[in-house]
C-alpha cells in the first residue's frame, strides 16, 4: 500500500547503522574487493555521517575477524562461502485467506553462506553493538528460512524470483549471531534439517500466527509507525497539529520518531544525538554511576507499582542489580525517600495504574511520531495523573523554570491538554517527584492552565526547531564530550578532549 499523496523518502543522513557495513561486506564477499579497497570506498560515502563511517570501518573488520575465527574453529568441516542469493520460504494459497492474501514470503535478514556442495547453510545475524539475545522463535525462524528457503533475487515490489542456482536444500544449518561493535560471536543453532523444521513448528510458527493476527485486529503505536503507509488513516497515534510547535520545513524529509530524550540530546550535541539515539552506537565503556543508579531505582519502583504495592510498607533492598555495595546505599536511601510520596499509597482500588505505558502522538507538519514513556500514569477522581520520578545528586537550580529543566513535563502538558490521555483535563495533573539521598520534593503542573500550556509550547518548540531543521548533525564539542558514548568515533570530540 502506498500513501497518497506519496510521502517523502528523503534522508539527509543515513539513519540505518548497518547500511554502510552491509555494503562494504557486499563489496568484499560478493564483489571480490580487497578489504583495504572496500574500506577506502566506505570512507568516501557522502550519505553517512563521518563518525558513522569511522564506526562502520571498525565494524566491517570486526565482522570479518569473527568470520575468520568461526571458519578456523569449524575446520576441517565443509567451508561455507558467501552467497548473494536471498533464501525465500514461500507459501502459496489456492484461495485468498481471510486477509485476502494468496502468498506469504518469509526471509531472514543477515549475511548468508553456503558450502559448495549445498549441504551446509549458515545465516549470520548482525547486531549493532554486542551479540544480542534472540528469542527461541527468532532463532528457529532464521534456521527454518535457511533450511527451506529457495535461493532467489528481490523482485522490487513483485514476489521474489528463484535463481534456479544451488536449489538443493541443505542437510545442516547454523544460525550465528555477531556483534558489529565488538566482534562478539555466538552460534545460536547448529541443527540438521529435521531439527530446524521441528524447532520452527514448536517456536516460530505460533509466533508468526500471532503477528498476523495482531496486525489484523489491533494497533500498537510506537516507533514502527515511521515505516507505516497506513498512518494517516489509522486510529493511532492521534494527530495533533503543530504538536512540536514547528512549521512544515521547506525541504520535507522521511518520517521520523522523536522523544524528549532525543530532543535534549540533540540540543547537547547533534552528532551525539545521531550516533547514540538514531544509530544506537555504544562504546564498550561502562555507564556512569548516576545513570546506573537512576535505572536501578526506577526498576525497583516500577516492580512495586506493577503489582500495585504502595512503597510505604515495602522492605528496602540491600542489593540492586547493576550496582556495587557502595552504590546501593545511596540508591536505597532514595527509594526510602520515595515511600513518603508514593502515589499508590492510599489510592482507591478502583483507580487505574499503568507503569511506564507508552504514549504516542503524530505531528503532521514535521511528519514525526512523538513518543513519550511516562514513569507512571494513574487515575484520580475522574482525571489522569502523569508522574515523572527523577533521582538527582543535588537540587535543581531554583532560578530555572521547571519545564526547561525537565522538558518531559512540557511534552506531558501538551499531550494531556490535547486530550491524548482522555479524562477531564481540569481534574488532571502532572507530577514531578525528585528523589535525593536526604529528601524528596513533589512539584505539580496543571495541563488545563493556559499559561502553563503556553510555556510548554515555548520549551518544546525551542528544542524541536533546531532538531527539525538539522540536516548534517554536526558535532558541537564541549564539556559533554567527556563520557560521551560516541566519543571514540567523533573527530571533533577527540580533538576537543585531547586539547583540554
Ligand atoms: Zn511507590
Amino acid at each position: 500500500m502506498q500513501q497518497s499523496p506519496p510521502r517523502s523518502r528523503r534522508k539527509p543522513v543515513q539513519d540505518f547503522s548497518l547500511a554502510p557495513v552491509m555494503s562494504a561486506l557486499d563489496a568484499i564477499e560478493h564483489g571480490g574487493a580487497g578489504v583495504d579497497d572496500a574500506l577506502r570506498q566506505l570512507r568516501r560515502r557522502h550519505d553517512c555521517h563521518p563518525s558513522h563511517l569511522a564506526w562502520a570501518a571498525e565494524a566491517v573488520q570486526n565482522v570479518l575477524a569473527a568470520r575468520a575465527e568461526h571458519v578456523a574453529h569449524h575446520l576441517p568441516g565443509p567451508g561455507a562461502l558467501p552467497t548473494e542469493d536471498i533464501w525465500v520460504a514461500a507459501a502459496e494459497l489456492a484461495t485468498p485467506d481471510a486477509r485476502g492474501a494468496v502468498r506469504y514470503e518469509r526471509t531472514a535478514w543477515g549475511r548468508r553462506y553456503a558450502s559448495a556442495d549445498g549441504r551446509l547453510r549458515e545465516i549470520w545475524l548482525l547486531s549493532v553493538n554486542s551479540v544480542k539475545d534472540r528469542t527461541a522463535a527468532e532463532i528457529a525462524e532464521a534456521a527454518a528460512v535457511a533450511v527451506t528457503g529457495v535461493p532467489s533475487v528481490a523482485g522490487f515490489g513483485e514476489p521474489y524470483r528463484p535463481t534456479g542456482a544451488g536449489a538443493m536444500l541443505p542437510e545442516q544449518v547454523r544460525v550465528v549471531a555477531v556483534g558489529c561493535g565488538d566482534g562478539s560471536r555466538r552460534v545460536l543453532a547448529d541443527w540438521d534439517a529435521e531439527e530446524a523444521v521441528r524447532q520452527y513448528t514448536r517456536h516460530a510458527k505460533p509466533a508468526l500466527a500471532r503477528v498476523i493476527d495482531l496486525r489484523a485486529n489491533q494497533t500498537s503505536p510506537g516507533s514502527a509507525c515511521v515505516n507505516c503507509e497506513g498512518l494517516p488513516s489509522c486510529s493511532q497515534p492521534p494527530t495533533i497539529p503543530l504538536l512540536l510547535g514547528v512549521n512544515r520545513p521547506r525541504r520535507v524529509r522521511r518520517r521520523r520518531s522523536v522523544s524528549v530524550s532525543d530532543l535534549r540530546t540533540h540540543a547537547t550535541c547533534p552528532a551525539k544525538y545521531h550516533l547514540t539515539r538514531v544509530l544506537h552506537l555504544k562504546s564498550a565503556e561502562p555507564e556512569s554511576a548516576a545513570i546506573r543508579r537512576g535505572r536501578a531505582v526506577d526498576a525497583w519502583l516500577n516492580e512495586q507499582h506493577r503489582v500495585r504495592h504502595s512503597c510505604r510498607a515495602a522492605l528496602l533492598p540491600d542489593v540492586l542489580p547493576g550496582l556495587t555495595t557502595e552504590e546501593t546505599g545511596p540508591a536505597a536511601r532514595m527509594i526510602a525517600e520515595h515511600a513518603a510520596v508514593c502515589p499508590l499509597d492510599g489510592l482507591p482500588e478502583d483507580e487505574q495504574v499503568e507503569v511506564q505505558p507508552r504514549r504516542t502522538a503524530y505531528d503532521p507538519e514535521l511528519d514525526a511520531v512523538v513518543i513519550a514513556d511516562p514513569d507512571l500514569l494513574y487515575t484520580d477522581a475522574g482525571g489522569w495523573v502523569w508522574r515523572e520520578t527523577k533521582t538527582a545528586a543535588s537540587r535543581p537550580w531554583e532560578g530555572r523554570p521547571l519545564m526547561e529543566s525537565f522538558p518531559q513535563l512540557a511534552l506531558a502538558v501538551l499531550l494531556m491538554s490535547a486530550g491524548v490521555l482522555g479524562g477531564d483535563p481540569r481534574r488532571s495533573r502532572i507530577e514531578l517527584e525528585l528523589l535525593y539521598e536526604d529528601g524528596s520534593a513533589c512539584e505539580e503542573l496543571c495541563p488545563a492552565d493556559p499559561g502553563t500550556v503556553e510555556e510548554a509550547r515555548r520549551v518544546i518548540a525551542a528544542l524541536a526547531g533546531p532538531w527539525a531543521a538539522d540536516e548534517t548533525c554536526t558535532a558541537t564539542p564541549g564539556h559533554g564530550c567527556t563520557g560521551c558514548e560516541a566519543l571514540r568515533w567523533c573527530g571533533p570530540g577527540l580533538g576537543h578532549t585531547a586539547g583540554s
